[in-house]
Parts: structure tokens; C-alpha cells; sequence
């Protein structure tokens, strides 16, 4: 996650993005640079991958890379800012009370952080997972072997590798089928980032707390069998810290498919939380999908807390720009969240279990609950 505290200040451009790149812009997409947006006002600024980490990550300041991002309507909406949206997202009535307590009253027990502390082991252990680095290859590999295996009980559920183009490491997908091809989408980013393309960062809690609490729901509604209305898909993305990128390439392609989603929540930091309760985000967000999120999260976990964390600042703001309806979960407000955010230091050691817990209910009850949307 990013937050974009000073992203106002950033704001230099007035005119809006154009998706015809100009000679010049070629040449600098030749030297390797890259074009990111800190602001829906800032019409983009051309970066190295190495100024991504040292000028923005650094000071907490989200942005999007925008460089391969040819769809007028999704840098549109890019280009717009929060509450003034001309566009909507695909409709969806979401209810206002939750109606499936004794099926998810039912899984809830089995949802324990054995299995999680032994996978964050094993993400942390990578030396990094920068979506460039080897270490980063390397943790797409493990997980895809992993969300393999849990996933193998069923054969009813398929795993792929969404491979990108321009970086190595893939985006996870599973999918258990229901009656219907509708999708509800839990996601989650595994790449991490830690002050420079080659430094150490286990990136504990941004964000292989969300990638093992996705991955606990999927064991437990694989062991047993569980089969919705909609379809269920978990997302692991690969390269959000640059600039969202996995997502913008999965949600592009959703898009020019023709699929129809019900609902994408995304978790980006779910095992650090003073608060003791989910933080449900209220900016660059479908409001609606929102509050059913809200309903949920109470029901099954009791009280949530609610931030803002600005442009750019994960994953489900590549849903919502290609027109899905997004919502975005998080562990704490920013104010409160893991100091040791994008360094050495967000290590195993710091994951507080019982938030991890709390978060694989919420995404078990989410699940069940809008896998009859
Ligand atoms: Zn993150």
C-alpha cells in the first residue's frame, strides 16, 4: 500500500492524459522510462524504475504507472478525481444485512493462522520480491506451487499464471466455479518493495499478510467443497509497487473479455492492528460495494474502522478504473498502521496473529455471503 498524503502537492498538470504517446515519449519509453501519475490532475511525469522507490515510495506518495495503459476510458477515470466520477461501475444491488450466517457460522472454525505463519515464513524468507528481481521470480514460483496445492483437494478449482509482459513475475489466479460465471474477486499483492529495486524487504505486512489471508480462505472453502451461485476468484498480484501494474494488466484483460464483477475486494496490509478492527477505505472506492463490505466485516468480526489513503494507493484502484466495482479492506487507519511500511524492518516478527485471523474470517464470511450476490 501507498498512501498519498501529499499528492495535492504534486498536482502540477491541469491537462489530462492523451493515450497517443508523442515521439518523444517513445524515446523515453526506449530509454526505459516510465510514466506514472501521482494525482488525477497530474497529467504524468516520466521516471526510472529506481526514482519509483527513492522519490515516491519514500515519502508515502502513491502514484500509477500509466505507460502501457492504452484505454482512453481508464485514463479517464484515472484523470478524475474522487466523488466526481462521471462513470459507473458495472450496477450491482448489494444487500444491507448478511442472510448466510449458518453456512459461514459453519467454516468459521476452521479458519486458524497455522497454515499462514508457515506460508509468511516463506514469503518473508525471499530476499525481496520486487517484481524485477530474480527473488521476486522466485516467490512467484513458490506461490504458485502453493495456491496449487491447497487448491488440489478440489479439482473443481483451477490455479493459472497470468504472465505480464515487460517483468517476470506473474499474477495468481485462482477460480472456484459456481452456477454462474459471474465473478466475486478477493485480491491480494505478493511483490514487495524496500527502499531500492535490490534491497532487502520480507514485506511482512505489506503485504504477505493479505496474500496468506486470501490463501486461507481458499483452503478452507476448498477442504470443503464449497460451491456458490457466483464464481470465486482469488487474485495474487504480482508488481503493485510499481505502480499497480499486475492489476492494470489483469482488470484490462477482464475488460476487453467481457466479463462480468460482482465485486473485487482487495486487502493490502492485514496483520498489524493496535485497533484490534478491519479498516474498510472510503476513497476511490465503490461506495455501494463499500457499505455491503461494511456489513459483513461487522457481522462476522463486530466494530470496523474507516480511513482514506488517496490516489494511486493499491490494487482495487485498477478494478475501479477499468469500471469493476472495488473495495478496499485494510488492518488499521494509516495514522496507527505498521511503522516499518517499504523497509528491512517489515519483518515476520512484527505480524500480530490475531489480526491475520480476523482478516481470513472476514474474507471466508465475504465469500460466502457474495458468492450469492
Ligand atoms: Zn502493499
Amino acid at each position: 500500500m501507498k498512501t498519498s498524503a501529499f499528492f495535492a502537492l504534486l498536482a502540477t498538470s491541469l491537462w489530462s492524459v492523451s493515450a497517443a504517446p508523442s515521439a518523444a515519449d517513445l524515446e523515453k519509453r526506449k530509454a526505459g522510462l516510465r510514466l506514472i501519475k501521482t494525482a488525477p490532475k497530474d497529467a504524468g511525469r516520466w521516471v526510472t524504475e529506481e526514482e519509483k522507490i527513492t522519490i515516491y515510495h519514500s515519502k508515502d506518495i502513491g502514484f500509477v504507472d500509466i505507460t502501457d495503459i492504452k484505454d482512453s476510458d481508464v485514463l479517464r477515470i484515472l484523470s478524475t478525481p474522487d466523488g466526481e466520477d462521471t462513470f459507473s461501475a458495472q450496477a450491482v444491488t448489494y444487500p444491507t444485512a448478511v442472510s448466510r450466517q449458518s453456512q459461514v457460522n459453519a467454516l468459521l472454525p476452521l479458519v486458524s493462522t497455522t497454515q499462514p505463519q508457515s506460508w509468511l515464513t516463506s514469503l518473508t524468507n525471499f530476499y525481496n520480491r520486487h517484481y524485477k528481481s530474480t527473488y521476486g521470480t522466485q516467490a512467484g514460483d513458490w506461490l504458485f506451487n502453493t495456491v496449487k496445492s491447497v487448491a488440489s483437494v478440489n479439482s473443481a478449482i483451477t490455479v493459472t499464471k497470468f504472465t505480464h509482459s515487460g517483468w517476470n513475475q506473474p499474477s495468481i489466479i485462482a477460480k472456484i466455479p459456481g452456477n454462474s460465471t459471474n465473478l466475486v474477486i478477493v485480491s491480494a499483492h505478493y511483490d514487495s518493495t524496500g527502499g531500492s529495486s535490490s534491497a532487502k524487504s520480507p514485506g511482512a505486512d505489506d503485504n504477505g499478510s493479505g496474500v496468506v489471508v486470501i490463501l486461507e480462505a481458499l483452503r478452507v472453502l476448498a477442504n470443503n467443497k464449497f460451491k456458490g451461485k457466483d464464481t470465486l476468484e482469488f487474485h495474487f498480484y504480482a508488481a503493485e509497487e510499481g505502480g499497480l501494474l499486475g492489476s492494470a494488466a489483469v482488470f484490462a484483460n477482464y475488460k476487453s473479455t467481457g466479463k462480468t464483477v460482482l465485486a473485487v475486494v482487495n486487502q493490502d496490509m492485514a496483520g498489524y492492528s493496535p485497533s484490534g478492527k478491519i479498516s474498510i477505505y472510503t476513497d476511490y472506492v465503490d461506495s455501494s460495494l463499500t457499505a455491503y463490505t461494511r456489513v459483513v466485516a461487522t457481522a462476522y468480526t463486530g466494530a470496523t474502522t474507516s480511513d482514506k489513503c488517496g490516489y494511486g494507493c493499491s490494487d482495487h484502484a485498477s478494478a475501479r478504473s477499468n469500471g469493476f466495482p472495488a473495495a478496499y479492506v485494510c488492518d488499521e487507519p494509516i495514522k496507527t498502521s505498521t511503522p516499518y511500511i517499504h523497509t528491512a524492518n517489515d519483518a515476520l516478527s512484527t505480524i500480530q496473529w490475531p489480526t491475520i485471523l480476523r482478516h481470513a474470517k472476514f474474507t471466508v464470511a465475504f465469500l460466502v455471503e457474495a458468492s450469492y450476490l
